[in-house]
């Protein structure tokens, strides 16, 4: 029967030659370390021999509840005397001994997840071995010391602290401070002292193979020592810290770690030895220098535990004694740049004057770095301006457009919510939407705490530096409002027991209150809620950024892109138009009416809603119409000879009115105090009717093409302003593109009945203004229905463009208002959803999409089609809904529209590459 190869080797074959198997492709079999290490090798770099034990075996040892694959221990047993023929010497040889280490490497990197092991192959014979071969009784007995203490801790868990302590005693007892200053004989002291620690603190029932003479003892036997190391090695591939990376990061459990047995190379044989880390170009900003640190005699651990001043590595190759191996590795920097054709992240030390490269990766690298490296190696002619495109990450382009807290700051962190809308802010809390504005006008920054915000709110949502609320998804009004105006969110933030009256709040599962005033800071692209004001690092739009996002553009616009793949905005208001026309938007997807109706016309929408006096009720129409026309001609003029879609009122109309609740207390608290009995009348009176208008379901009720149809009045009013602006503004020789959408259709015949209402109104207007109007009037399909109707809703649409905030929530049955917060985290832990539906498109809801748009395209081959969900901003999905549903654009919030224009130009390089 074959079987997969379970141990690769890399390095020297012992005879001038080498005998690396693995190469920087097989990341998945070898992990990124193991892969890498077989690439360096392979190139000729210097690498400590070793050999990789697969992915796939620390897969199938925990599938089978940590029992080893057949064969497998054989196969690394033979590797094991492989590396002791190819380096020429044995582990645990009492003249002269090989050290290994043992490492953990995934595919992915997650750094100081896993565990690792060093100096292993150290016992009582082979330290004098050591102590033989180099002539440094010092450095062998403290490598000794430090094996036993970090394979105590890592393989067996015995708790750290105990070493520290006995350290600490032994400091004392030799009257020295640093370890540094302890002598050999206080090493081989402590040896002994570790030794019984671990007799003390390792059971011999759980781990029998390590009683010797009926009780527990240090294993002495090299091959046990290797076993039992890569067993932890593997074992910590489920620990707790490692599992919560996978989640945060969306690496998959089942990828396992290889582990890398590598020959030791010591940094610490003196001052012709060093250890250190360094990148190819500064991971900062991009800089084309060499960057990192170094250590003279130490060990890695040293450099990344900052005990020690590191060196700056440009400091190294003038270094005396380390001349040569810093000139060596500077030449490494170009040659592993020119191979990766990329940025290189490295680890290296020098033993004795000689340089041995021990990792190397792509490296990590801020957005702005990111921006400048693939700028610079398309100048360099490294890499094609596709790569370039394609190299940067869309979701790293947050970074460069909203205040992050200052990396060096440590925020007190108090709670965490959703991340709704990047950013980082600071400010004093405030309950109310007032609150917020009278201390924004006195120059104070705030932060917005609600429950939840309703359209009101928008007045505190304008004033605010930050909103938090503690209900409510990504797709609440907070989330949806906050991303349109590129203000941090933090939304259903649970722990947060807000009283408003009270103007505080309680903090769950802590005894802290916080009151009004009191400062906090929030991280809308982490949810994360801190105590006091974090410091901010502020963000600012390069040149490289445009350079990138030109380039991006000229790849998903080029006319052999296929279908191009176009990205547009959604905006309510000139100033969001403006701004995303500097963000590179080439329409508006989406102008959502509604947003229009509040502030101070709040009062007029609800005259209109509540009176029962015809000439009131028309008089508020008038009104309405009168200032929506100035609203969209003044739309019209910035968009001037760009499509811009209105979609007409869709929310349930209660959305306008006080709430009831409130009302309620407003109206005891009146009787209470002996207020006007005719004032008390009249209010409850109003309350009778906002009542009979509330529904049990409002998201499922009276609202979007519903509304329209049973309030007529206000479509007519709608398209009336529509195409009073856009008569207005042709009159002027402008150039305006109105395309009004119906939103909410699940019934064929209320589209065609809405259709021929616009079209009515339209020819009205143009006949008294003399000018032709068309304007196209398009679908918004956000229901499953709409969906398997589409040929049909088709024959009458010129365009659709998929609501899918409202498809995903009507094809799950989710609330996108409570879901985020009430139970999909829980499906994300237990792995019932692999992402959150309304951040990221869901297969089905992609699928209905689909269907949709080759229905209605086989029907009317000159309809386009957008996405103006949220999901139109997230790359993932944009990305899917281009090449997999053959949409024309997506649309998303002004923020959003550099990394949609970025992840765009990804579709289309996807799909040209096959
Ligand atoms: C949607 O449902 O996806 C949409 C864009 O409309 P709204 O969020 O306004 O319901
Ligand atoms: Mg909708």
């Amino acid at each position: 029967m074959s079987r997969d190869k379970r141990v690769y080797r890399f390095g020297t074959d012992g005879r001038g030659g080498d005998a690396t198997e693995g190469s920087a492709e097989m990341r998945y079999i070898l992990g990124g370390k193991g892969a890498n290490l077989a690439e360096m090798a392979r190139i000729g770099l210097p690498v400590p021999p070793g050999f990789t034990i697969t992915c796939q075996t620390c897969v199938e040892y925990a599938q089978a509840g940590d029992v080893w694959p057949e064969g497998a221990l054989e196969e690394v047993a033979a590797a094991e005397r492989d590396l002791e023929q190819r380096y020429g010497k044995r582990l645990g040889d009492a003249a002269d001994p090989l050290l290994v280490s043992v490492r953990s490497g995934a595919p992915f990197s997650m750094p100081g997840m896993m565990d690792t092991v060093l100096n292993l192959g150290l016992n009582d014979e082979s330290v004098r071995g050591l102590i033989a071969q180099t002539d440094n009784p010092r450095f062998a007995w403290d490598s000794y010391r430090r094996f036993i203490q970090m394979f105590s801790d890592v393989v067996l868990g015995v708790d750290a602290d105990l070493f520290e302590n006995a350290l600490t005693a032994r400091r004392l007892l030799a009257g020295v401070r640093t370890d540094a200053e302890l002598s050999a004989e206080d090493l081989e002291a402590l040896v002994g002292e570790f030794k019984a620690i671990f007799s003390d603190h390792v059971s011999a029932k759980d781990h029998p193979e390590l009683v010797v003479d009926g009780a527990v003892a240090f294993p002495a036997d090299p091959a046990l020592q290797l076993r039992l190391a890569i067993q932890a090695v593997f074992g910590s591939w489920m620990n707790e810290r490692a599992i919560l990376y996978r989640q945060r990061n969306g690496i998959p459990d089942d990828l396992g770690t290889a582990v890398n047995v590598q020959v030791m190379v010591f940094g610490n044989k003196g001052d012709t030895s060093a250890t250190g880390v360094a990148f190819t170009r500064n991971p900062a900003d991009g800089t084309r220098e060499f960057y990192g640190d170094f250590l003279v005699n130490a060990q890695g651990e040293d450099v990344v535990a900052g005990i020690r001043n590191t060196e700056p590595i440009s400091d190294l190759a003038s270094k005396p004694g380390l001349e040569s191996a810093g000139a060596e590795l500077e030449r490494y920097f170009s040659v592993l740049e020119n191979h990766y054709r990329d940025m290189c992240d490295i680890e290296f030390t020098i033993e004795q004057g000689s340089l041995w490269m021990l990792q190397t990766r792509v490296g990590k690298r801020t957005a702005g770095a990111a921006l400048r490296i693939a700028i610079d190696m398309v100048g360099e002619g490294l890499i094609t301006r596709e790569e370039a495109v394609s190299r940067i990450d869309p979701a790293q382009l947050d970074q460069l457009l909203h205040p992050q807290f200052d990396t060096a700051a440590r925020p007190d962190v108090i709670a965490r919510g959703l991340n709704a809308s990047p950013g980082a802010a600071v400010g004093a809390i405030v309950f109310s939407s007032d609150d917020a504005v009278e201390r924004a006008q006195r120059g104070e920054p705030v932060i917005l705490v609600r429950w939840e915000t309703n359209p009101d709110d928008l007045k505190g949502m304008v004033a605010a530096e930050g909103i938090l609320t503690s209900h409510g998804g990504k797709t609440s009004h907070a989330a949806v409002i906050a991303r349109g105006m590129g203000t941090p969110c933090v939304c259903g933030v649970e722990a947060f027991r807000i009283d408003a009256a009270a103007k505080e709040v309680r903090i769950a599962g802590s005894d802290l209150v916080l009151h009004e005033g009191d400062v906090i800071s929030i991280d809308g692209a982490t949810g994360v809620v801190a105590a006091g004001a974090v410091p901010l690092v502020s963000a600012e739009l390069t040149g490289d950024l445009g350079t990138i996002l030109g380039w991006a553009d000229d790849i998903r616009l080029a006319p052999d892109a296929g279908r191009p793949a176009h990205v547009r905005v959604n905006a309510d208001n000139p100033e969001d138009a403006r701004l995303a026309l500097e963000f590179g938007a080439e329409a508006i997807g989406l102008c959502r009416t509604e947003h229009m109706f509040l502030g101070e016309r709040k009062s007029i929408i609800q005259t209109f809603i509540l009176s029962d006096d015809d000439t009131e009720r028309a008089g508020a129409l008038d009104e309405l119409l009168r200032v929506q026309t100035e609203d969209f001609a003044s739309m019209m003029r910035t968009m001037d000879g760009r499509p811009m879609v209105i979609r007409l009122i869709d929310p349930p109309l209660h959305e306008f009115l006080d709430s009831p609740r409130e009302l309620d207390v407003a109206i005891a608290r009146l009787e209470a105090a002996g207020g006007d009995p005719e004032r008390v009348r009249a209010l409850r009176d109003r309350l009778r009717r906002i009542d009979a208008m509330s529904e049990a379901n409002p998201m499922l009720g009276l609202r979007g093409v519903r509304l329209s149809v049973i309030f007529g009045d206000l479509p007519l009013m709608q398209v009336r302003a529509i195409a009073e602006a856009a008569a207005r503004l042709i009159a002027e020789g402008l150039d305006p593109r109105p395309e009004i959408m119906v939103p909410l259709v699940a019934i064929t015949e209320e589209h065609v009945q809405m259709r021929e209402l616009i079209e009515r109104v339209l020819r009205e207007v143009g006949a008294e203004r003399g000018v032709a109007l068309d304007i196209p009037v398009g679908t918004m399909v956000e229901l499953p229905r709409a969906c398997l109707v589409a040929g049909s809703i088709a024959a009458h649409a010129d365009f659709f463009c998929f609501g899918t905030n409202d498809l995903t929530q009507t094809t799950f049955g989710f609330s996108r208002d409570d879901a985020e917060a009430k139970f999909i985290p829980a499906y994300l832990h237990r792995k019932i959803l692999a992402a959150n539906p309304f951040e990221t498109v869901d297969d089905a809801v992609l699928e209905l999409v689909r269907t949709a748009v080759d229905k209605a395209r086989a029907v009317n081959p000159g309809m386009h089609f957008g996405v103006c969900g949220e999901h139109g901003g997230d790359p993932a999905s944009i990305v899917r809904f281009l090449n997999e549903a053959g949409v024309d654009y997506v649309s998303c919030s002004p923020y959003r529209v550099p990394q949609a224009r970025l992840a765009a130009a990804h579709a289309v390089l996807a799909r040209t590459r096959g």
